[in-house]
């Protein structure tokens, strides 16, 4: 029997619960034909970098799969059923897709594959714990992080899947048109330099921060000025290493490090839950009391924070590290979140859209809930009342200025702190850079005034 796996957000071959489902429902004399589909309704609507970050990601996926990964582009509900019939496979190996328009469209191969009479096996998921598991005494799923946490320890998790013996693996070919474009997507001219791509270079990254990173994490992980965190969420994103492979390794670290690393894997599990649980929160505040907050619609505001030109120093930092290498460290992205949403006013799905169609580890969970979170509106959101002053923020996070004058030019004369309030400097910042668009004091309390008003009509 042929078994057909089709690989979506889990690029990689070891620690896979769904090739050995596959090559199980093979047996031994025939064979599995791994499959990634190029779907335009995801794709086309990625930036370019994004974009490469997967081409490249395909491109050494194809050599994990000693070749033998096959391409196709258009939609899954037309083309898995399709390739399927054509290599005879009686079932079609997944691993469980959570994410609501991701688990729509698997719900609508499902039911054309029924047709045909291929079964359909969802094996694992991107998550040590699939969404949807972990829940309290009385059943129910958990609106608060800590005890998510808690519960989710307790759940626990499989060790990281063994690697089938001896699977043959097939190759229906027909692809060599979309492999081009992946080849030309992943080597356009202008990239950035990018964090090399595919489940080994994911390995070696996560056995370097081991080795020379864990030990200071939990002091180090706040500062954008050091590389004190791990890089492994572009890997993550597109499951070149899977969760339970990080976690099956920390439990023989000890050490603050190896504690506090496992708490930020399980943010990244509790989003992904509360998304399973509220599907409509991709695109509306979870907070009822907060739901008719006002918000601005400036295009102007929000192209100037685009481009990191709002004259405050960490703000277009973080915002042109984002341009210019498809990534911004954490406490950055709630510096910018902070003041998208309560300095300029806007919505957070505008914010949360720039960030998907660009960071490499975009992630819809982690993503729509970073910005919740940081507006305030989300599931165990900051409180509403906390606002980021980023010039606190910055002195206090990068405190000799030198992550600013990394991703800023315009102000790498300024010594020190001074990188943070270039008004106050003599000098002032090299011609070019912007004033300050807004005046955050002033900005601050129009916030509060209005969330006192949302919560007074709610
Ligand atoms: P590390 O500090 O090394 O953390 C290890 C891993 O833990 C990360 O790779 C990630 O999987 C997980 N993690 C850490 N912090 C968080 C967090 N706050 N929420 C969820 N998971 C976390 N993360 C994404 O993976 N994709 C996104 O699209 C995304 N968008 C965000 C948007 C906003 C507004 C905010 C505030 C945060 C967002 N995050 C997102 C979370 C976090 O910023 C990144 O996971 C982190 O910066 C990745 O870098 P790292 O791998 O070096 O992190």
């Amino acid at each position: 029997m042929t078994a057909l796996l089709w690989l979506r957000r889990d690029l990689r071959r070891a620690d896979l619960p769904a090739l050995g489902a596959a090559a199980r429902a093979a047996g031994e004399d025939a064979g599995v034909a791994a499959v990634f589909v190029v779907d335009p309704e995801f794709f086309e609507p990625a930036g370019e970098v994004r974009q490469a970050w997967l081409a490249r990601t395909l491109l050494a996926l194809r050599e994990s799969y000693e070749g033998r990964l096959s391409l196709r582009r258009g939609d899954p509900v037309e083309l898995i059923p399709e390739l399927a019939s054509a290599i005879g496979a009686t079932s079609v190996h997944v691993s469980r897709e959570t994410e609501p328009a991701g688990a729509a469209r698997d719900a609508r191969v499902r039911e054309q594959l029924e047709r045909h009479r291929i079964a359909w096996v969802e094996t694992g998921s991107p998550y040590a714990v699939t969404p949807g598991r972990v829940v309290n005494r009385q059943g129910a799923g958990f609106q608060v992080f800590t005890p998510f946490s808690w519960a989710w320890r307790d759940h626990g998790w499989r060790a990281p899947a063994e690697e089938p013996e001896g699977v043959r693996l097939l190759h229906p070919g027909g692809d060599e048109d979309v492999w081009r474009m992946v080849t030309e997507v992943a080597g356009r001219p202008g990239l950035p330099e990018l964090p090399e791509a595919g489940e080994e270079a994911a390995l070696r990254r996560w056995a370097q921060f081991l080795e020379h990173g864990l030990a200071d994490y939990a002091d180090h992980r706040d500062r954008p000025d050091l590389d004190g965190t791990s890089m492994m969420s572009p890997y993550l994103a597109l499951g070149a290493v899977h969760p339970r492979t990080l976690l099956f390794d920390l439990a023989s670290c000890s050490g603050p490090g190896a504690t506090t690393y496992a708490t930020e894997l399980a943010w990244r599990e509790f989003y992904a839950d509360v998304l399973w649980r509220h599907p409509e929160s991709l695109a509306r505040d979870l907070r009822p009391q907060l739901q008719g907050l006002a918000y601005d619609d400036d295009t102007e505001l929000r192209q100037a924070w685009q481009q990191g030109r709002t004259g405050y120093p960490i703000v277009d930092a973080g915002m042109r590290q984002l341009l210019a290498t498809g990534w911004m460290h954490n406490r950055v992205r709630m510096i910018t979140a902070s003041f998208l949403t309560k300095d300029l006013h806007q919505w957070w799905p505008a914010g949360a859209a720039w960030f998907e169609q660009r960071l490499i580890d975009a992630d819809l969970a982690s993503n729509a809930h970073g910005w919740q979170w940081t507006a305030g509106t989300g599931t165990d959101a900051a409180p509403y009342f906390r606002v980021f002053n980023p010039v606190l923020q910055g002195k206090k996070f990068d405190p000799d200025g030198d992550y600013v004058r990394r991703w800023v030019p315009e102000l790498r004369h300024l010594p020190g702190v001074l990188a943070h309030e270039p008004w106050k400097s003599p000098k002032g910042p090299d011609q070019g850079y912007p004033d300050r668009i807004v005046d955050h004091d002033r900005e601050r309390k129009v916030t509060l005034a209005r969330y006192q008003l949302a919560r007074e009509h709610a």
